[in-house]
């Protein structure tokens, strides 16, 4: 017999139970029920939790549960498939990895780093010329030609070092490479990627450089390499370990493209010397700039760049005004010119007078010193 509650089913399953036989109407019934079954254990599985593979090691792997702590366990997904780096789906009682997912796609870098192409031309840096003649060659030429290094059987590096005081022009020769060469500039700090991005700075790096890949041609310009690429004494604390995982994040990175594919790297320090080593061997960052405080003509060459567009006192002598910025850096001469402009704008003056260049050298240098005595207490 079939019961008024469970004709209610079938007719809830839309079945017109005249038009069935009872043997029909129990098949459909046994049918419903183990649908309802299934979706039942469903509603009672546990969610996973969702983790970030940080390492692997002799069958097993570090995991770690987003901004929280890290685990090390064994796995049920096939280790040779997943990756320092991979998300994993992770079983909530026993930790145990089930399985890799690929949702890195959600993860947008492009809102962490500043993706641009620029405009900074050549002939906007002033002096600098051996440096903007090497990077030519190691950068812009096998951009360019990439067949001419075929042909001749050489290998252009991966990417160069520029190394210098703040100031001197490094960002400028980076950008103005990635402008000769079409390329979009991925700008990524150094000391942003460890303390912004804790827990993800090994992340950040894999997408930093897939995002290359897919926008190429591209430059990955990494300021404040010293930030992640430094020598440790002691990896003792979770940060200095965090670091030293984006840092070999990195140069796996490094190592897994190609020397003609057109992608290209430039770190940038202030610090060479506490630099590791790995990252500057062979293969790597492998070619060194230094970029200089400027001298003479380079002095001089800065200074027409950042005042062109000025009114000067056509009495103004450069040379009496040179020997005054021995010692400046570029962008502190570009701030004597904006300087400058400021003591002629107080007076209602458009153009700008010796006084008003003495007056803002002289600021200009008082505050380096001050900031001088503040660093060192
Ligand atoms: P940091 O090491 O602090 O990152 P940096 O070497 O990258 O500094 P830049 O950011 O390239 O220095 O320079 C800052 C600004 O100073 C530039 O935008 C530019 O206006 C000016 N400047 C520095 N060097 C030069 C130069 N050689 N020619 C023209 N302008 C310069």
């Amino acid at each position: 017999m079939v019961s008024e509650k469970m004709m209610g089913e079938i007719n809830s399953v839309n079945i017109p139970s005249g038009a069935l036989s009872l043997e029909e109407q129990n098949r459909i019934l046994n049918q419903t029920v183990a649908q309802l079954q299934e979706q039942m254990s469903k509603f009672l599985e546990a969610p996973y939790l969702v983790a970030e593979v940080k390492d692997i090691h002799e069958g097993h792997l570090l995991i770690r549960l987003p901004h929280g702590p890290e685990f090390f366990v064994s796995s049920v997904a096939k280790l040779e498939e997943i990756r320092s780096g991979d998300t994993v789906l992770v079983d909530q009682k026993s930790f145990t990895v089930l399985k890799k997912v690929a949702l890195s796609k959600n993860f947008n870098v492009e809102q962490f780093v500043i993706v641009d192409k620029p405009s900074t031309e050549w002939k906007d840096i002033g002096g600098l010329k051996e440096q903007i003649q090497e990077i030519k060659e190691v950068i812009e030429l096998p951009l360019n030609n990439p067949q001419l290094f075929e042909e001749v059987g050489i290998e252009p590096p991966k990417g160069i070092l520029l190394h210098g005081p703040p100031g001197t022009g490094k960002t400028l020769l980076a950008k103005a490479v990635a402008s000769s060469t079409h390329s979009t500039f991925i700008e990524v700090v150094g000391s942003e990627l460890v303390q912004k991005f804790i827990g993800d700075g090994a992340r950040m790096i894999k997408e930093i450089f897939q995002l290359a890949k897919e926008k190429a041609p591209s430059i990955i310009f990494i300021d404040e390499l010293d930030a992640i690429a430094s020598k440790r004494m002691d990896i003792g604390t979770s940060g200095e370990r965090e670091v030293q995982r984006t840092f070999m994040q990195l140069l796996a990175e490094i190592d897994g493209f190609k020397t003609l594919g057109n992608v290209k790297i430039i770190g940038c320090t202030n610090r060479k010397d506490i630099l590791d080593p790995a990252v500057v061997r062979p293969g790597r960052l492998d070619r060194l700039i230094h970029v200089p405080n400027p001298e003479g003509e380079g002095l001089a060459e800065i200074f027409k760049i950042h005042s062109r567009k000025m009114k000067l006192d056509p009495q103004i002598d450069l040379s009496c005004l040179l020997p005054s910025l021995e010692n400046f850096s570029g962008a502190e001469i570009r701030s004597v010119c904006t300087e400058a402009g400021y003591f002629a704008i107080r007076e209602g003056r458009k153009d700008i007078s010796v006084q008003d260049l003495k007056e803002a050298i002289t600021k200009v240098s008082q505050e380096e010193k001050e900031e001088l005595s503040s660093f060192f207490g």
